[in-house]
C-alpha cells in the first residue's frame, strides 16, 4: 500500500511536467497556445534550464509525430477514430488536436488522473474562454462526481486512481467509447508509478474491451494502439543518480520494479498479444528523427554547455509504441 503523502509526490510531477512544456513554449521549441491556460500565474513561472527544454521538445514532437501517424491509419480503417490518455495531468493534447483542421475524425477523447488532478484540471477549463471555447457549447459541457469529472461532447476527464482494479475503474469508460472504433491509448509518463501488474492488468482491460469478438461486428478492423513514454535502465550509474533525484522529492519509483530495460521496453505491448511494437530512446529520436532545420533552429534558440550530460539523460526516457490489429497485418493500409 502506498502511503498518501507519496501519492502527493506523484501528483506533483504533473505539475513538473506542465511547468516544462511552458517553460519550452515560452522559449519556443514548442507552439502550445493552450498551456498557460492550465498553470496557475503562468507568466511569473520561471524558465527551465536549456537541457529541460530540448527533452520536453524532443518527447513532446516524439509523441506528437507518433499521434498524427496513428490518426492517419485510423482515418483509413474507420470514419472515426479514439484517444483515451491515461495519467494525463495537465495535457494540452485534446485541445491541440480538436483545433487542427487535419484531424476531423476524433469521437471521443478520454483523460483520467488521480481526482485531486482532475478537479484541478475541470476547475481551470471552467475558468478559461480559450480552453472551454474548444469543447462545444456551454450547454453541452458539464461537470459531474462532485467536481472531480467534467464531460463535453467529445472530451471526458474523468477520476482513477489506476492502480486499483481496471474492472472497477475503467468501467465508466465503456459509457463513452465505442468498442468497434480505432482507439489509442495514451501513458505519457505514468506507468513507472505503478507496478508491472498494475500496468499490465490496465493494457489487458483495453485489449479484452477491443477484441474483435463478441463486441465488434465481423469484418470490423478494430484497431488499438498504445504508446508510453517512460524512464528505462534505471539500474546502471546514471539511473540510480536519476533514482536518487526523484527519492529527495519523495518520489518513489518501487513500485515499477523490476525497471524496464531497453530490451524489455516492448514486451509491454507484446505480451499482450500486440502485433507489433518498437521502441526509441529520446537520445535516437533526437540523432535520426528530427529534421536537420528543425535541429539547426533548436540548436540557436539557447546556448547548451552539458551534451553529454544532455545524452545521458535522454538515454534514459524511451517513447515505446505498438499496434494490436484485429485484422491480418497484411491487411493495415497504412504502416505503424
Ligand atoms: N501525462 C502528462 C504529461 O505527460 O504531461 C502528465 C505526466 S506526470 C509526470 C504523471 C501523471 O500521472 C500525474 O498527473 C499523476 O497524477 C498521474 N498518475 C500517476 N499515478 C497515477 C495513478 N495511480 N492513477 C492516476 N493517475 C496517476
Amino acid at each position: 500500500q502506498t502511503p498518501p503523502d507519496a501519492d502527493a509526490a506523484i501528483r506533483q510531477t504533473d505539475s513538473d511536467a506542465a511547468l516544462a512544456r511552458l517553460s519550452a513554449v515560452q522559449k519556443r521549441y514548442l507552439d502550445d497556445p493552450f498551456i498557460r491556460h492550465l498553470i496557475p500565474r503562468a507568466h511569473l513561472q520561471p524558465p527551465r534550464p536549456p537541457l529541460i527544454n530540448i527533452g520536453t521538445y524532443v518527447r513532446s514532437e516524439g509523441i506528437d509525430a507518433l499521434v498524427d501517424r496513428w490518426l492517419a491509419l485510423a482515418e483509413q480503417e474507420s470514419s472515426q477514430c479514439q484517444i483515451v490518455s491515461l495519467g494525463a495531468g495537465s495535457d494540452t493534447r485534446f485541445w491541440r488536436l480538436a483545433t487542427d483542421p487535419r484531424k476531423g475524425c476524433l469521437r471521443a477523447y478520454c483523460e483520467l488522473d488521480f481526482p485531486a488532478v482532475t478537479t484541478k484540471k475541470a476547475m481551470a477549463i471552467r475558468k478559461s474562454k480559450e480552453l472551454s471555447a474548444v469543447l462545444g457549447s456551454p450547454d453541452s459541457v458539464s461537470l459531474s462526481h462532485g467536481g472531480t469529472a467534467l464531460h463535453a461532447p467529445t472530451y471526458h476527464l474523468l477520476p482513477a486512481d489506476l492502480r486499483q482494479p481496471p474492472a472497477d475503474v475503467l468501467a465508466p469508460l465503456a459509457s463513452f467509447l465505442s468498442p468497434a472504433v480505432p482507439t489509442l491509448l495514451i501513458f505519457e509518463c505514468v506507468l513507472v508509478y505503478m507496478t508491472p501488474a498494475a500496468s499490465a492488468a490496465l493494457i489487458q482491460w483495453f485489449v479484452d474491451f477491443f477484441s474483435p469478438s463478441p463486441h465488434a461486428p465481423s469484418g470490423t478492423p478494430c484497431v488499438l494502439g498504445a504508446v508510453v513514454y517512460e524512464m528505462f535502465g534505471l539500474e546502471d550509474a546514471f539511473g540510480r543518480v536519476m533514482r536518487a533525484n526523484l527519492q529527495a522529492r519523495n518520489v518513489t519509483l518501487v513500485g515499477a520494479e523490476p525497471y524496464p530495460t531497453r530490451a524489455s521496453l516492448p514486451t509491454r505491448f507484446l505480451q499482450h498479444g500486440f502485433t507489433r511494437a518498437h521502441a526509441l530512446t529520446l537520445r535516437e529520436i533526437r540523432r535520426a528523427y528530427v529534421a536537420p532545420q528543425e535541429q539547426e533552429r533548436i540548436a540557436a534558440l539557447e546556448m547548451l554547455d552539458e551534451i553529454e550530460e544532455l545524452e545521458l539523460v535522454l538515454d534514459h526516457y524511451a517513447i515505446t509504441w505498438g499496434v494490436k490489429l484485429a485484422c491480418n497485418p497484411r491487411e493495415l493500409k497504412a504502416p505503424w
